[in-house]
């Protein structure tokens, strides 16, 4: 340990620290093995210590030390992002939210929480008052509202709200700055974006008010189609349609039903597509005659008619990336991408991926709406054989098949998604972080301002 670090650690020691290398290493840790790439990559990165505050006094105690000792701080919630985003690249402190959990307050149109929340409990608090919230990660159960804000993107709610970079589904954050004294900001409007999707890079968010509407009654339905592409067709008449209101709205290729969602093979019907959905129990009856009215297309499974004492998954736990850790636990060869095909072109696109890559890539799409008009984007399951291969793979579909990648396997924030410097959310670091000590090699910006995107090309952090 450096002398800067030990003494970091003795100046901490009045607060709920935890050093043992075992859960160290654990709290270090996030789903990075879903990416054989990231897996190889980031197999040894481990923090110091890990500091679990209780209150915003203690985080802004804490954030000083780490400040005056040098010592980096990577902000954990529940560890399940799927990037690396919460693993501590320099080690040093591994800040961990457990303990600010609590629901502040509920009004009628929001709700304010601590950023250590966990979303599933979210939920329950806001449907006692007979509300919702409006978007939650399919990791519901474990994940934080802070993690989700500054490391994921979308979710179950998408296709009512669109998804987190809509300015309405964020009201307000509440962020501590890592200064000499650090300072407590609000942010609103505009300005949230400089810390949203930021993976903790510029500001440990403590606070967060989130919009709530009246709460729904929601159905899971598994609808049986021909193939994909009329499973998308379907797909896209129940998502515009003003009648059926839906919570979520996902469609997988066969192969995927076939061998990979074993707890609802009995109701499933093999060779078909899927449809999955969460549908508002009053909309049902629009729902099953929009479907029968569609050739070829079958309700395999309706939760308020079958699965009675099977104790089934909820329909979330199919789709968004738990399509993958299904996929993952029976074939551990599999892994995943994320991308958005020409939406004006997106059958002959969906041909031209079957015929480039055969089962190779198995496509699965999360129907979301961007700007009021409903959109699917792709979250495709990818067999992987090697690196080399993956990088191939993402080429051929930006280059050839007129594809967009927002890459899974890549720890940074510009080669993850964003596939450019976030200007606004540098310059914030600048004044938040000067020291640039907040999960140091997330912003290839801070330290490689003119680094550019180049394909198969991975940026290499320092240790
Ligand atoms: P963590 O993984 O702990 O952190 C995520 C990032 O946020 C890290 O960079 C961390 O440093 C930062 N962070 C955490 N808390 C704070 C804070 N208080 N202040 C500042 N920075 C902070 N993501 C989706 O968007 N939608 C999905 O539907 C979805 N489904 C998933 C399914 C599976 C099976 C898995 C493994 C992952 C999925 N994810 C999904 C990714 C992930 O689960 C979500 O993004 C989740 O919301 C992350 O929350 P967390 O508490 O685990 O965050």
């Amino acid at each position: 340990m450096s002398a800067e670090l030990e003494a970091c650690r003795a100046a901490l020691a009045r607060f709920d620290i935890d050093d043992n290398p075992r859960t160290v290493q654990q709290k270090s840790r996030d789903f990075y093995w879903y990416s054989p790439v990231l897996k190889d990559l980031l197999q040894d990165v481990c923090g110091d210590l890990v500091v679990a505050p209780r209150s915003e006094a203690e985080v802004i105690e804490i954030l000083s030390i780490c400040h005056r000792c040098n010592v980096p701080v990577t902000v954990r919630g529940a560890g399940t992002g799927n990037y690396g985003q919460s693993m501590p690249l320099q080690g040093g402190v591994v800040l961990h939210m457990k303990h600010m959990n609590g629901v502040v307050r509920i009004g009628n149109d929001h709700l304010v929480a601590q950023a250590g929340a966990v979303m599933a409990d979210l939920e329950l608090a806001a449907r006692e008052k007979g509300l919702e919230i409006r978007l939650f990660p399919s990791t519901t159960a474990t994940a934080t509202l802070g993690g989700f804000i500054a490391g994921g993107s979308s979710g179950v709610g998408a296709i009512r709200w669109g998804g987190l970079r809509n300015p309405a589904n964020i009201r307000r954050l509440r962020l501590v700055t890592m200064e000499a004294e650090p300072r407590v900001l609000d942010l609103v409007g505009d300005d949230i974006a400089k810390a949203a999707h930021a993976y903790g890079v510029n500001g440990v968010i403590i606070e967060i008010e989130i919009p709530v509407d009246p709460a729904g009654d929601w159905v899971d339905v598994l609808i049986g189609a021909p193939d994909f592409a009329s499973a998308n067709r379907l797909a896209f008449r129940l998502g515009e349609d003003d009648a059926i209101t839906l919570r979520m709205l996902s469609t997988f290729e066969s192969a995927i039903p076939d061998r990979y969602f074993t707890r609802h093979a009995p109701f499933l019907k093999s060779g078909e597509a899927l449809i999955a959905v969460m549908v508002a129990r009053q909309d049902l009856d629009t729902l099953v005659t929009a479907v029968d009215d569609t050739t070829g297309a079958a309700i395999r499974f309706r939760a308020d008619r079958d699965g009675a004492g099977m104790r089934l998954p909820p329909a979330y736990e199919l789709a968004w990336n738990h399509t993958t850790l299904r996929a993952i636990k029976i074939d551990p060869s599999i892994t995943y991408l994320q991308m958005m095909l020409p939406q004006d072109d997106l059958y002959d696109a969906i041909d031209r991926i079957a015929e480039t890559f055969g089962d190779e890539l198995i496509l699965h799409f999360e129907f979301t709406r961007f700007s009021d008009k409903v959109a699917a984007v792709a979250m495709p399951l990818l067999r992987y054989e090697s690196t080399e291969r993956l990088e191939e793979v993402v080429e051929i579909l930006e280059t050839r098949l007129g594809v967009t990648v927002f890459n899974p396997h890549r720890v940074t924030l510009e080669e993850g998604g964003m596939k450019r410097t976030d200007p606004a959310q540098l310059e914030f670091k600048r004044h938040t972080d000067p020291k640039g000590l907040l999960n140091p090699g997330k912003m290839i910006a801070w330290t490689h301002p003119d680094w550019v995107p180049a394909p198969g090309r991975i940026f290499l952090f320092n240790r």
